[in-house]
């Protein structure tokens, strides 16, 4: 800037003719006010002939007015300068913060498209299982003389490793006679293969439930129909349909009912168009009319203990187990006068009366669950352990039992259900949130 004025003030003198004689001063005057003093001898006279004026100094007045303006707007400029830091901060500031903000939004981002390739690899894994799912036959019993390794699932681990149960299973299936069924279909529990996995609950209520397939279908509903119940909770009462068991993997009812009366534990089971259960709380049982949707029979079961007085060893209610076979409708239960032994009754699958009853002197208590093939009774050692048994067997014909040891696997360590589909020769269970069913291999009854 002072080169700036430095030159207007070389151009001044070089205006007047005393160039050699000029001086220019700069002083503070008592104000503090910066002063300017430019002085300029006459270059053709001695003396001043007035005082204060004379057109050369009125000329030179005129200079030092355009030249104190000149200085004040560049001094102004430079002060406005200065000035002018306050928009130059908020500028500055919102700099600041815009960038922020790009950061924040940049880590969202990076969240985000985490959160996706996660989801993406979930849906990947779905995908996966639910093809490999549908790869597996779901209903097809095996040819009677196929080696039982070539029947086993490939890509199940329990059965590539080699171990001692497999042996032991193999050794026991080379020692059993072929099967040879009577016109029923009918025969002896000579195995209980690998469960296979087809759907697992989506939420906490299927942490336990019941699901089923009426082996004597009727209509509305065709024999493919799978019906599912979570059991947990303390008003049960919702019944899901599915048209196939595809519908089922992929977990879309086609169905779903509102039953009129609350569900006991997971005792409950499909019969000719019928949903049979236990009502809540009570020792009532319940024929629900599938095509009617409603309350088609009711009736006690006489003396049967209910809500937790003879479970399984599970406990969860389990007092009253229905099942069906090849023979009809059944009750699993006790009472007092059985003392906790189980009871097994047959019953009127319109009226729910009691056709018949036998005791064993099987405790309740101290197995898993039970299941009825060809009017004989079958019951699971364990509900937790992987690796158990079918320990009992007591024969309705005979009125005998005996002990047993049919290995019996537990994949997901809670089992909560267990019955068997004489349709599919099948055990059909729910085993920690899993629908899972197992083939059963049957041999020929006593007498045949
Ligand atoms: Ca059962």
């Amino acid at each position: 800037m002072w080169l700036q004025v430095a030159l207007c003030l070389s151009c001044l003198l070089l205006g007047s003719q005393g160039q050699e004689r000029a001086a220019f001063h700069r002083t503070n005057d008592r104000n503090s006010r910066c002063q300017y003093t430019f002085t300029v001898a006459s270059p053709t006279e001695a003396s001043c002939p007035t005082v204060g004026g004379g057109p050369e100094v009125e000329a030179l007045k005129s200079r030092l007015t355009l030249l104190e303006a000149l200085v004040n707007r560049l001094v102004g400029g430079e002060a406005g300068a200065v000035a002018g830091a306050g928009p130059d901060t908020g500028l500055q500031e919102a700099y600041v913060q815009v960038m922020e903000e790009k950061t924040q939004l940049q880590r969202d981002k990076e969240r985000l498209d985490r959160q996706v390739q996660d989801l993406q690899r979930r849906l990947e894994e779905l995908r996966q299982e639910t093809e490999r799912l549908r790869a597996r036959p779901c209903q097809q019993p095996p040819p009677p003389s196929a080696p039982l390794q070539d029947q086993r699932p490939a890509s199940d681990p329990a059965w590539q490793l080699g171990g001692a149960g497999y042996q032991e299973v193999k050794a026991e299936v080379t020692e059993v006679p072929a099967p040879s069924q009577n016109s029923t279909g009918c025969g002896e529990l000579v195995s209980v293969r690998e469960p296979e996995s087809h759907r697992m609950a989506d939420s906490i209520a299927g942490k336990y439930g019941v699901w089923m397939q009426d082996p004597e279908a009727v209509t509305p509903y065709g024999p493919k129909m799978l019906w599912r119940i979570d059991t947990v909770g303390s008003e049960v009462r919702q019944l899901f349909g599915y048209e196939d068991m595809d519908q089922l993997v992929r977990g879309f009812p086609t169905k779903v009912l509102l039953l009129p009366e609350p569900v006991e534990s997971t005792g409950a089971t499909m019969y000719r168009g019928s949903l049979y259960y236990q009502r809540r709380r009570s020792r009532t049982l319940l024929r629900y009319d599938l095509a009617t949707e409603s309350i088609a029979a009711r009736r006690d079961l006489p003396h049967a203990g209910f809500h937790g007085q003879f479970p399984y060893s599970w406990g969860g209610y389990t007092d009253i187990d229905l099942g069906v076979d090849e023979q009809g409708l059944w009750a699993i239960y006790s009472t007092n006068k059985a003392k906790g032994a189980i009871m097994v009754s047959q019953l009127d699958p319109n009226s729910l009366e009691v056709k018949r009853s036998w005791e064993t002197k099987i405790r309740k208590n101290t197995v898993a669950n039970a299941f009825m093939i060809c009017g004989r009774l079958y019951t699971v050692a364990s509900y937790t352990s992987p690796n158990t048994t079918v320990n009992y067997m007591y024969d309705t014909a005979t009125g005998q039992s005996k002990a047993i040891a049919l290995p019996f696997r537990n994949r997901y360590r809670y089992n909560s259900m267990i019955d068997y589909n004489p349709a599919h020769k099948k055990l059909y269970a729910w085993d920690n949130f899993h629908m899972v069913s197992y083939d059963v291999r049957l041999g020929k009854l006593e007498g045949n």
